[in-house]
């Protein structure tokens, strides 16, 4: 039995004919880029999040770093953000001509240190980028305070968070704009890539608008400040307005996974030294990936291959130690709990069609695996 960290093909079994439709829809409207599939997903996405606007992007990336441009943020500005998290999130700010500044994470939760925060503040600090990682919101009341008392910008990655909620309010509705990633594996997944920022503010919504079609106001105007080409195709618009309507539905099938693997593994921590992901007080988890920690994490992703099941790392390499962004400065040392983590962390099959049955496979083999370490 191959089990993989993720599929989307039982998904797609059971979706099809909806998928098979909407492609019939956009290919018969004589519109494949910029049209009502777009404008009405854009429309349904701000719904989804009562927030009053969304530009739909090409990509996660792309939507975090227009998002950055739209907030006037550029070249000799500090955004303050995590190591631990996906490279894109640095390549936004970086590509928005920004320098990110890193504070640790939590080792309970592996999110943002807010803590921490206060004092990477510099007087070029132009914002926070908090990443809900894994499908868990940053505590956001804390950046909130920190961004009322030191005057700064807060753009949220929501790429790994689509549906997550910090209390009553929704990932992407706590800050000045948020990005979205619709990569294939996120909670809400296109077939192909996508994004989109969500913003409360139509400034910075008219920005985005224009940042993502060169820079023009509309078809062949006059470009004031060069702009992207960052758009999303009606093809993928279509799909996640289909699949929008069962994202929470999504988020249910992630919990249930979620909750069996507690039910069969949570006494491993107490005996084996397994620890499974907390949920914050407040929180409601999406579980975009389901993280575990152990200490002897590489023997035991080559023992789980043995039993079939492909284990991953989100992520392996803290990314202020890549060489890629040598430029910044950072060293090995300089945020511990980030370092230790990226040696101990690994990533349970996780997604909502992942059937029981496959499911309690994984739990045997960790716990067979576990018992002979
Ligand atoms: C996936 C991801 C991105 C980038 O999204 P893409 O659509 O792949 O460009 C950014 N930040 C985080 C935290 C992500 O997980």
């Amino acid at each position: 039995m191959g089990i993989r960290v993720w599929d989307y093909l039982p998904e797609y079994e059971k979706e099809k004919e909806d998928i098979a439709d909407a492609v019939r829809t956009v290919f018969e409207s004589g519109q494949l880029i910029l049209g009502d599939s777009g404008r009405n997903f854009e429309k349904e996405f701000a719904a989804y999040h009562g927030i009053a606007h969304c530009t739909a992007v090409d990509n996660g990336t792309n939507a975090l770093k227009l998002a950055l441009e739209a907030l006037g943020i550029g070249p000799g500005d500090e955004v303050i953000t995590v190591s631990n998290t996906a490279a894109p999130t640095v390549i936004a700010i970086v590509g928005a001509g920004a320098t990110p500044v890193f504070v640790d994470v939590r080792a309970d939760d592996f999110l943002m240190d807010t803590d921490q925060v206060s004092a990477a503040i510099t007087p070029r600090t132009k914002a926070i980028v908090p990443v809900h990682l894994y499908g868990q919101c940053v505590d956001m009341s804390s950046i909130e305070r920190l961004a009322a008392e030191f005057g700064l910008l807060v753009i949220e990655d929501c790429a790994q968070a689509h549906g997550a909620r910090h209390g009553d309010r929704l990932a992407g509705t706590m800050s000045d704009a948020a990005a979205f990633s619709f990569y294939p594996t996120k909670v809400l997944g296109a077939y192909g890539d996508g994004g989109a920022v969500v913003t409360a503010d139509p400034d910075v919504d008219h920005a985005m608008k224009q940042l993502r079609y060169y820079g023009m106001e509309q078809v062949y105007y006059v470009v004031r400040s060069p702009g992207h080409n960052s758009r999303l195709d009606e093809l993928q618009a279509e799909i996640l307005r289909r699949k929008l309507t069962r994202l929470d539905d999504y988020v249910a099938g992630r919990n249930a996974v979620a909750r069996r693997y507690e039910k069969g593994l949570g006494d491993l921590a107490e005996s084996h030294g397994l620890l499974l992901p907390s949920t914050n007080l407040g929180n409601s988890h999406v579980y975009y990936v389901y993280v575990v920690r152990h200490p002897k994490r590489d023997a035991i992703i080559e023992a789980m291959h043995e039993h079939g099941v492909a284990l991953n790392i989100s992520y392996p390499w803290p990314v202020h130690t890549m060489s890629g962004f040598a430029h910044l400065g950072w060293r090995e040392g300089q945020l511990p709990v980030t370092e230790r983590l990226a040696k101990e962390i690994f990533s349970l099959p996780m997604y909502p069609t992942l059937a029981e049955s496959k499911q309690d496979h994984v739990i045997d083999a960790l716990r067979t695996v576990l018992a002979g370490l």
